[in-house]
């Protein structure tokens, strides 16, 4: 055994997700990214005496749909709680958070076929800004984001590699995304990782972890929780100690750095708030949300498979992001060919939107369903080859048009099925090659794929192959005896 695999990683995440909600968590004013410094800013969220919080209605119904989803148990009666700790970017000196009896508890993300399950998900206001290095000595805040509702996402120390918290990552972005959650923004810092990671031999209990802040992508949560476990491995070896501590991943470096001694809870001196009662879900809100719920991305993906026929990795492709899966069943609409719409949104609508480096949540601007249906139609109906059909794929594409019907009837690049039209094509074609014909005639039939091309080429590949082919076949025959 070597020493890597004498070592076994374990990965806790806590995932925080900003809810899309328009306001924020306990005031009115708007939930928004970019405005300027301090314009969404309401006196609750900068804590002036005697405002109180009210908590947002909307937050707490998507907090509901994430825990449907997950299988979490939906707690009847939980509690807000104060947790406290100073720093310039909050200015109530405390956060408003869950603690002892969170919204949520329990419950699993499906990451391929695993379940991974969940200890709890909490609700809890976001801090404001500090902004450092803008040119001076000074440090500025910005409270924009003070009061931003998010769900934080706790799961068991149940994650076995660096690559399975990236699956991880990826999977709840696709679920809370699938769900209108949250956006997905992972620029613009929608979802944030903190990797608890440990090593341990196997067999052995959990080891000491250390806690990597703000990862805010999937990759990046890879690499930190693979850098991680490579240090502490190595400090082991060493005979040293692991500390427990929280560390900044920084990913220009791709190192990470202490930030500080890591606090135990009790550091916080977490007490109920008593500006809050006690947050009462009944079963009436749980229906109304469960009527509510969209199909989700794994059930979506069974969907394709059984009643669509697709083939798993097909389905899996198509429903990983929502605006695929929408483009697609647009699409199926429209013209009900499962399989060759799955084969054009993966090979060609998909490959496209990699090429301009796009997010797939705007693959719409490639091609509209309805684009995309009345193109494979065309195709079915035996109107077009596939050949002129990527043509007409890369005017859509490229924003010449937008109704394939009328792109192939403006470019003439309707199949020519017209007997007339094609045996004149190749009366001209065997004009141009007469002895290339004599030795067709004469029985040198490789020759034939060369006429059928031919005539292909010389009506601009409008021309319905299996028809030139019966063409040629048929001037052979005359022309034999
Ligand atoms: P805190 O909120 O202070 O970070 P928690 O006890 O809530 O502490 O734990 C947070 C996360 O740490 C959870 O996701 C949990 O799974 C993970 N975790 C706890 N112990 C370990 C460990 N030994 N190795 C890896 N992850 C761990
Ligand atoms: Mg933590």
């Amino acid at each position: 055994m070597s020493t890597a695999e004498a070592w076994q990683v374990v990965v806790g995440l806590e995932v925080h997700v900003q809810l899309a909600t328009k306001s924020k968590l306990f005031s009115p004013a708007p939930n928004r990214y970019g405005d300027r410094a301090n314009h969404n800013v309401d006196v609750v969220d900068v804590a002036l005496p005697g405002t109180l919080p009210v908590p947002n209605a909307a937050a707490i119904d998507l907090a509901l749909a994430l825990g449907l989803a997950l299988g979490c148990t939906i707690n009847r009666r939980s509690t807000f709680a104060r947790k406290h700790y100073f720093y310039p970017d909050l200015p109530k000196g405390y956060q408003i958070s869950q603690y002892d009896a969170p919204i949520l508890t329990g419950g699993a993300v499906p990451v391929d076929g695993r379940l991974v399950p969940l200890t709890r998900i909490h609700l809890e206001e976001d801090a404001g800004k500090s902004l450092h290095g803008e040119g001076d000595d000074a440090s500025y805040l910005d409270y924009n984001r003070a009061g931003t509702p998010l769900l934080e996402v706790v799961s068991e120390p149940a994650l076995t590699s660096a690559g399975e918290a990236e699956r991880y990552f990826r999977a709840l972005r696709r679920l809370v995304m699938a769900l209108d959650v949250c956006d997905g923004n992972l620029q613009e810092g929608s979802m944030r990782a903190d990797a608890n990671v440990s090593v341990r031999r196997p067999g052995a209990p959990l080891g000491q972890r250390v806690e990597l802040k703000n990862i805010n992508s999937p990759r990046f949560l890879a690499m930190a929780v693979e850098h991680e476990a490579k240090r502490q491995v190595a400090e082991l070896s060493a005979g040293r100690a692991i500390a427990q501590e929280t560390r900044l991943w920084d990913a220009e470096r791709r190192e990470s750095r202490v930030m500080r001694s890591k606090e135990d809870a009790e550091d916080y001196r977490y007490v109920d708030d008593p500006d809050l009662p006690p947050l009462v879900v009944t079963e009436e809100q749980i229906a109304r949300v469960r009527a509510a719920l969209p199909e989700l991305p794994d059930a979506k993906r069974d969907r394709y498979v059984g009643a669509l026929g697709l083939s798993v990795e097909d389905a899996a492709a198509l429903t990983s992001e929502r605006a695929v899966a929408e483009l697609f069943e647009g699409a199926l609409r429209v013209h009900a060919n499962a399989k060759a719409l799955a084969n054009w949104v993966k090979n060609e609508v998909l490959a496209v939107l990699n090429a301009r480096g796009l997010e797939s949540a705007t693959v719409a601007q490639v091609i509209t369903p309805a684009a995309l249906g009345a193109l494979v139609k065309l195709i079915d109906e035996g109107a077009i080859t596939g050949k002129v059909a990527k043509d007409v794929f890369a005017e859509l594409a490229a924003g010449r048009g937008d109704d394939p019907v009328r792109i192939v009837d403006e470019k003439g690049w309707r199949l020519q099925n017209d007997d007339g039209a094609l045996a004149a094509a190749l009366a001209e074609v065997v004009a141009a090659n007469p002895g290339e014909w004599q030795k067709l005639v004469d029985g040198k039939d490789k020759l034939l794929g060369f006429f059928v091309g031919q005539v292909m080429k010389r009506c601009g590949g409008t021309a319905d192959p299996k028809a030139v082919g019966q063409l040629v076949q048929q001037a052979l025959r005359t022309q034999r005896g």
